[in-house]
């Protein structure tokens, strides 16, 4: 017996409550976009960093972007704000655990968090000590919560072949320590992904897998060099994919999947606004589509939410939304055993939640 009838939201009275039980996963999060608000201002305090306030209200305003945003560019903005605390390995390790305790609470069972560590170094910090900062908060988080999770390395299009060579080097050395992928971030018009092949070359044939944001700042261009260039295994955003339907042919066929950002998609203007996403087209032609958040704080969002969000403006089903939730877990840069007990664990809960629904 089904528990629901077939379609959101009438028939579920505290829908918010009931996505915050769902088992979930995340794999696009950026760890300086999702920090705490009250942690951004007690490690400024803490290192005697000039905030351009300390009211935390005023504080949120200029950190969370909305509808409002302009561009892919505006949206960068807050980062430098909360990238200027995180110059600390006292201050990675702090965020990384929280943003892991944070999801927790909502059921995230597995969260893949990116950065790039080449921003943390102001304050004169090795690459090596960084990365080692974020994965004590991360085995941290892990023993006390309970919670699985991987870390991925981002190079930025702005940086120079060469740097982006060096991070992909660092995210080798610490593969097989807790460092899932190794991603390209950053501004993307103009910025072609094919500058740094080199970097993606030494990523794939030391065999860690890669993940790329492509078509969101730009076209389908864009993801077809982060496919067939840079050798992609997911794509961050895709959002402009239909523009080449043969590339969403090959995208579809190869099961890459896409790591889609609602929000955040309306606040760059990927999309003009949150009913012409692309993603309910994608889904219905058999592409692999994951929700993601971006950035918890940035993008003023949760991975409930963005459930909230996709239920509310495309009438989900329940098969359509445990299918989603599938797709995240799949799409995990995880070894297979690894995988599949989680993804056991998920399927015995969605059965508790929905019924016996297959
Ligand atoms: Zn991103």
């Amino acid at each position: 017996m089904n528990t629901f009838a077939d379609h959101f939201p009438l028939e579920i009275p505290n829908m918010h409550h009931f996505i915050a039980q769902l088992p979930k996963a995340e794999l696009h999060n950026h760890l300086d976009g999702s920090l705490r608000i009250e942690s951004i201002i007690s490690l400024a305090k803490k290192q005697k960093i000039a905030l351009p306030t300390f009211d935390q209200e005023a504080l949120n305003k200029l950190l969370v972007n909305d509808e409002n945003c302009k561009s892919l560019t505006e949206y960068f903005i807050p980062f430098e704000i909360s990238i200027s605390v995180l110059q600390t390995q006292e201050a990675l390790e702090q965020a990384t655990f929280e943003l892991l305790e944070d999801v927790q609470k909502e059921n995230v069972k597995y969260l893949e968090i990116r950065f790039s560590p080449l921003l943390h170094t102001k304050n004169g910090l090795s690459l090596e000590a960084i990365v080692e900062a974020v994965l004590k908060g991360k085995s941290q988080a892990e023993k006390a919560f309970g919670i699985q999770s991987g870390i991925i390395i981002c190079g930025l299009r702005q940086n120079t072949p060469m740097q982006n060579l060096s991070l992909a080097e660092l995210a080798v050395q610490y593969k097989d320590k807790g460092v899932v992928a190794f991603d390209l971030a950053g501004e993307e018009f103009g910025r072609p992904a094919l500058d740094h092949l080199q970097a993606f070359e030494f990523a794939y044939k030391h065999d860690l897998a890669r993940t790329v944001h492509a078509g969101e700042a730009d076209g389908a261009h864009s993801i077809y060099d982060a496919i067939h260039g840079l050798k992609a295994n997911r794509i961050g955003h895709g959002t402009h994919l239909f523009q080449d339907q043969e590339l969403l042919h090959y995208v579809r066929d190869h099961q890459i999947p896409l790591e889609v950002c609602l929000s955040s998609n309306v606040q760059t203007k990927a999309v003009e606004n949150i009913m012409k996403h692309p993603i309910m087209d994608y889904y219905r032609q058999g592409i692999a589509v994951t929700l993601n958040t971006d950035s918890y704080l940035i993008s003023g969002t949760t991975l409930t939410k963005e459930f909230e969000l996709a239920i509310n403006s495309y009438h989900l089903t329940i098969d359509v939304l445990k299918q989603l939730t599938l797709n995240a877990f799949n799409a995990a840069f995880i070894p297979k055993d690894q995988k599949q007990d989680l993804l056991k664990t998920v399927r015995q809960e969605l059965n508790v939640l929905f019924g016996n629904q297959k």
